[in-house]
């Protein structure tokens, strides 16, 4: 008989023999006898609780996490968050970018799963490519979003990060963003039917995905608009006044949606700042009332 972790409700951590060769790790001051395996994962995201985890095992194997953000650079952090979709869209990506997402693969390669096997086709081992791209049932949404072509074309047997630099250098942004929606929406599936036994649609859940993001895009759109700024700047070179006269300079800006300002400052014949003053002002101000008011 082969003993299977499954979603992990069943298994008490410090009290039954669920690792491989019947370890029991050792436990820390916060022991809870009744502690279950699913109670070390996030369901909703199918992460790994690292609160829980550092708790409860050694730093070592705790801080394997953290290695795996290490191999992840500055240009898959640019790329992650300049999707422009809902930061949780962005935040499975990075998940994914870190190895972070708890597939069967990793649960083995972590020695808390006895095999690596995918629960939903029991072919191949589940890495995080597989759940999302090559397994059975989820081949055939690519194809329904016309995205079949790309993804099989694409690294598939690289790290989730590489893949991902790889597809942001083949598609638009939009196209980017379209294709890890769907992908986003797949994930949510898949842990549907691990840690809840539903089978939920993928197709109208991957369509659902993608209008969730559209609609955000739309309400961000109107409600974090960036605050248009007009600067005036001064477009000749400052010159010094003759000797015996101070030179006063102003200038102002003007934001939507943001606050405004202006300064002051005085010189004299040397260069040298007599005083200077600043002040904020309301921001529908038009700039040449700003510039106006800055001199008296
Ligand atoms: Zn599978």
């Amino acid at each position: 008989m082969k003993w299977r972790v499954g979603n992990g409700s069943n298994i008490k951590v410090w009290l039954d023999s669920w690792l491989p060769g019947n370890v029991i790790p050792p436990h820390t001051s916060s022991f809870d006898p009744d502690l279950r395996f699913s109670d070390c994962i996030d369901h909703q995201c199918g992460e790994w609780r690292l609160d829980i985890l550092q708790t409860l095992f050694s730093p070592d194997w705790a801080s394997q996490e953290q290695d795996a953000s290490n191999v992840v650079g500055n240009e898959v952090w640019r790329v992650v968050w300049s999707l422009d979709g809902p930061p949780k869209l962005s935040h499975f990506v990075w998940k994914a970018c870190k190895g972070s997402l708890a597939v069967k693969g990793e649960l083995f390669r972590r020695h808390i799963a006895a095999d690596p096997i995918c629960s939903g086709c029991s072919v191949t081992a589940e890495s995080i490519s597989h759940a999302l791209f090559c397994c059975a049932g989820v081949q055939n949404v690519w194809g329904y979003f016309n995205c079949d072509e790309i993804i099989s074309d694409s690294p598939l047997d690289a790290p989730f990060h590489e893949w991902l630099l790889w597809m942001a250098n083949k598609v638009d942004r939009v196209e980017l963003r379209r294709i890890l929606t769907i992908a986003w929406a797949i994930w949510f599936c898949r842990n549907k039917r691990v840690y809840e036994n539903v089978a939920a649609d993928l197709f109208s859940c991957g369509t659902g995905y993608i209008k969730l993001v559209q609609d955000y895009r739309n309400y961000a759109g109107k409600v974090f608009k960036a605050p248009t700024c007009i600067i005036s700047a001064a477009t000749s070179r400052w010159v010094k006044p003759v000797a015996g006269v101070t030179k006063i300079n102003v200038d102002a800006h003007v934001g939507l949606g943001a606050s405004g300002g202006f300064g002051v400052v005085a010189r004299d014949s040397q260069g040298q700042i007599l005083w200077a003053a600043t002040k904020k002002i309301p921001a529908n101000w038009a700039v040449e009332d700003a510039e106006a008011c800055s001199s008296y």
